[in-house]
Order: C-alpha cells, then sequence, then structure tokens
C-alpha cells in the first residue's frame, strides 16, 4: 500500500438530485478534486468498491436504498469501512443527523449549504483518511519487523508461534498432519568463546541461509532464539520429516563456515516430531528428541 499526498482526493458524490450533484461536483472539482458520482445508494456501493474514494459525500433521501442503509453497508465491510463519509441532507430536524453519526458517519452538511463549508468538510473528512492510511501502513511496517530477527532475517520466535497455531488448526482441518523440526548448532558457545561474538554471529547467518536453501517451499523457518532454530513443514509425514532434517544435517556439516580468516566446522543436532496435538506437546515432543541427539554424540537426527 501507497500513501500518496501529491494529489487533492477522490471524493465519492452519492446524490440524486442532477442539480445539487452537478453543484457539488463542481466546486471539488475546482479544488482539485477527481470525482466519481452515484446516482443511488446501489451505485454508491458499487463505486466505492471499484474506485476507492478517499471520502464519500453521500445523500441521505435517496430512492431505493437510502444513505443510512448505505453506510450501514459500508461499515460492515472491512474494505471500505475506514472511508469517512459526509452526510447530506435536507431535513431540518436533528434525528437524522444524530443516527448517522452514530452509525459512523464521519461528518454531515445541510443543504442547503455554502461553499467554502462544502470544502471544509469534504477536506477535514479526506485529512482524517489520509492519516489513517499512514497509520495503517505505520502499523503493517511495526508488525512485520516485530515478527523477524534480526540477525538471520528469519522469523522470530513470536511469529513462528502463531504461524504453528496456524498450521496446526489447517493441518487439523485437512486431516494432514505437520512435522516440527527443533535446531540446535552444537558447541555454539565454544564458538562464541573461541573465535569471539563476530564469528559466531557469522556463524548464525550462514547458518540460517542453508537451512533456508534446502527447505521446500511451505516450509517455514525461525529462529527459536540463542542457536535454537525452528522448521515448520505443512503436509509432512515421518519419512519426510526424516528426509528433510537430513538435507538440513548435512547441509550445515558437509562444508566448514568462514568467520573471518579462517573456516571452523559446525554440526547441528535436530529433533523432530510429526502430529496434530497441542503446540506445546509437540514441542516438547521434539525438544525431547533434540536432547536424544546430543546425548547420543551430536550432529544427528533424532525423530520421537
Ligand atoms: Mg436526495
Amino acid at each position: 500500500m501507497s500513501v500518496s499526498h501529491t494529489d487533492a482526493g477522490k471524493i465519492l458524490v452519492a446524490e440524486d438530485s442532477l442539480v445539487i450533484r452537478t453543484v457539488v461536483c463542481d466546486q471539488l472539482q475546482d479544488e482539485g478534486y477527481e470525482i466519481v458520482e452515484a446516482v443511488d445508494g446501489e451505485s454508491a456501493l458499487r463505486l466505492c468498491s471499484a474506485e476507492r474514494p478517499d471520502a464519500i459525500l453521500l445523500d441521505i433521501e435517496m430512492p431505493g436504498l437510502d444513505g443510512h442503509e448505505v453506510l450501514v453497508q459500508l461499515k460492515a465491510d472491512d474494505e471500505l469501512s475506514s472511508i469517512p463519509v459526509v452526510f447530506l441532507t435536507g431535513r431540518t430536524g436533528t434525528d437524522d443527523m444524530v443516527a448517522g453519526l452514530r452509525a459512523g458517519a464521519h461528518d454531515y452538511l445541510r443543504k442547503p449549504f455554502e461553499p467554502a463549508e462544502l470544502l471544509a468538510r469534504v477536506g477535514g473528512a479526506v485529512r482524517i483518511k489520509r492519516l489513517q492510511d499512514e497509520l495503517q501502513l505505520r502499523n503493517e511496517q511495526l508488525d512485520k519487523l516485530s515478527r523477524v530477527d534480526g540477525l538471520t532475517g528469519l522469523h522470530n520466535r513470536r511469529h513462528m508461534d502463531e504461524q504453528l497455531e496456524k498450521e496446526l488448526s489447517t493441518g487439523v482441518r485437512h486431516g494432514q498432519p505437520l512435522a516440527v523440526l527443533l535446531l540446535d548448532i552444537d558447541r555454539f558457545k565454544l564458538v562464541n568463546d573461541v573465535e569471539g561474538h563476530p564469528a559466531g554471529d557469522r556463524v548464525l547467518q550462514e547458518f540460517a541461509a542453508r537451512v533456508l536453501s534446502v527447505v521446500r517451499v511451505g516450509d517455514v523457518v525461525g529462529r527459536w532464539g540463542g542457536e535454537e532454530f525452528v522448521v515448520i513443514a505443512p503436509h509432512t509425514d515421518r519419512p519426510g520429516a526424516l528426509r528433510l532434517a537430513e538435507r538440513i544435517r548435512a547441509a550445515v556439516a558437509d562444508e566448514t563456515m568462514d568467520v573471518g580468516d579462517h573456516r571452523i566446522p559446525v554440526t547441528v543436532s535436530i529433533g523432530c516430531v510429526v502430529g496434530l496435538g497441542p503446540a506445546a506437546g509437540l514441542l516438547a515432543d521434539a525438544d525431547a528428541a533434540l536432547y536424544r541427539s546430543k546425548d547420543e554424540g551430536r550432529n544427528r537426527v533424532t525423530a520421537a
């Protein structure tokens, strides 16, 4: 999503009276707004989906779907609910206006209105829409950042926890077991102690790259913390999980890793589990299998 501030904005004008519509559109066009015209409620909804305006001027009294009904449908649509609506009403009472604001209208204009008031209300609505768009964009960027491990670029634990829950419910729906692989780099503390932390970081990065190079499309790889990593492999049976784990083990062990001015051997121990149980149980089983791999000499794969 991109947020552009160079144009004045796009306004949907939904008004069944040709006279009022023409006046409103002319005034907005003179201010540089791009205009989309709707002659009734049904076309207003349709054009809203198709054109994604920055604000909607919505007449309340229209044949067919009236303004209130259009507003209800807009607010029920996740894609359209954030577009500010400014009601146009010819009624003199406040009931209509209060009901509209309660239902989520941003503002209202009572006919007849001065051009300056029209422009002020529309300008306010467009500003709100722009601020909302910017906020949403920043939230999306923050959310993305909060799910990435800074050193390796892999998903972090928070994302993997959520991903595991998601994949488990998908797996349950389709009756397809998934595999969870826990990976722990062998004697990693020694790398940090002997080679220094910058070398340790290089090993973590190279390790991540090698794992990524051998997993399959659909497998999700994340850093669980420290030198521990996790792979979620959907639709995977036990033989498939063992093959995947063995490919990872070999990709790490078969070639030494560059730590600056020399290369060092690196190996990984892996525990894997296949099933559809609760996440905590699967992870505990994978962890127990991982520790068997460690106990039995490291650089190996154990299935729970
Ligand atoms: Mg009307």
